[in-house]
């Protein structure tokens, strides 16, 4: 392999910078030209290509966000647009991709490569939810962001008696609601993969408040529902007054923890290397803290499940 292209796509991910450096150097490293694509699928299919040096990605593994910028490429999702994603690819030479991004952009990424193109997609995104690896750059930032927030709540909580209601991202996967629930030390924490039960919620702060406890931090992940929506539930249901705070975009954003650049640049090499030995389709992943590879397409016929003994846990920790 001569030639790759790299690019971000999707939701952006604290670390994603990281992880383009090292592709950017291990190919470099490699004697293996490669160029950056701007704006996800949608500049792949409008040709914003550059060819990258070792100086293009200096400075970047700190920061946040991606300097190459993320899309949601709706062209892409048509045969036309890939092909002419594929057509650009071809006519620069270039014979490998690495995609930078979420399941979103893994399926895009497998599409592309029934057109002759070789992929090799690295997990980027905040809500950990990529079957086949046990992490996924951005998450251990964006999870700090949350314990962070959650501490500074407690404590206004805890000095005005009151109950808050922190609502957190996760569509469909509960991972950032869970973890940081139970690295926050929430009373109670509700996730997609386990069907709302907002009477136990309610037991849960009535047993707190018979133990003298008047104070209370709930996680809900947006997916079940609102911090909204989940006040006004507990107003109509119990007559319990909530304070709602919704941590929104800042969960995205921030300099990557070290832990997240440390993952994004054993990712990002081992990336390349699948692509210099001749792999097609493949992901790149975390198991058992080694780094691996694993066919793309298991990543669409299976789904991991979350640890719910890490639920169980948080409920006999926190009341
Ligand atoms: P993420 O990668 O964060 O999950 P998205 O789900 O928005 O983000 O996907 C990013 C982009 O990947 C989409 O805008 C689209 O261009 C491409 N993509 C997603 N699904 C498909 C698909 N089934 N076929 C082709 N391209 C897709």
């Amino acid at each position: 392999m001569k030639k790759i292209g790299v690019l971000t796509s999707g939701g952006d991910a604290p670390g994603m910078n990281a992880a383009l450096r090292a592709v950017v150097r291990k190919a470099l490293f490699e004697d293996i030209e490669v160029v950056g694509i701007y704006q996800g699928y949608d500049g792949l299919i409008k040709g914003e290509f550059e060819l990258f040096e070792l100086g293009s990605v200096g400075d970047i593994i700190q920061r946040g966000g991606t300097i190459l910028r993320s899309a949601r490429s709706p062209e892409f999702m048509t045969e036309a647009g890939r092909q002419k994603a594929a057509d650009n690819l071809k006519a620069e030479g270039i014979e490998g991709l690495v995609v930078i991004g979420g399941d979103g952009s893994f399926r895009g990424a497998l599409e592309l490569s029934v057109y002759g193109i070789a992929v090799a997609c690295v997990p980027a995104t905040i809500d950990n939810d990529i079957t086949g690896t046990e992490f996924t750059i951005g998450f251990d930032t964006a999870l700090n962001t949350v314990v962070e927030a959650i501490d500074k709540i407690r404590d206004t909580a805890s000095s005005h008696e009151r109950i808050f209601i922190v609502e957190v991202m996760g569509r469909d996967a509960g991972d950032l609601a869970l973890w940081a629930g139970l690295g926050g030390g929430a009373e109670s924490i509700i996730i997609p993969e386990e069907p709302l039960a907002v009477n136990e919620v309610v037991e849960r702060l009535k047993q707190s408040s018979e133990r003298g406890k008047q104070h209370s931090v709930i996680v809900v992940a947006e997916g079940v529902m609102s911090g909204d929506k989940l006040s006004q539930l507990l107003k109509e249901e119990a007559d319990v007054e909530t304070r709602v705070s919704v941590l929104g975009h800042m969960q995205r954003g921030g300099s990557p923890s070290a832990r997240d650049r440390v993952i994004a640049s054993r990712y990002g090499a081992r990336a390349v290397e699948e692509l210099q030995a001749g792999q097609q389709t493949v992901a790149i992943g975390m198991r058992n803290h080694q780094i691996v590879a694993y066919p793309l397409q298991d990543v669409f016929e299976t789904k991991d499940c979350l640890d719910m003994e890490m639920l169980k846990l948080s409920k006999e920790l926190s009341i």
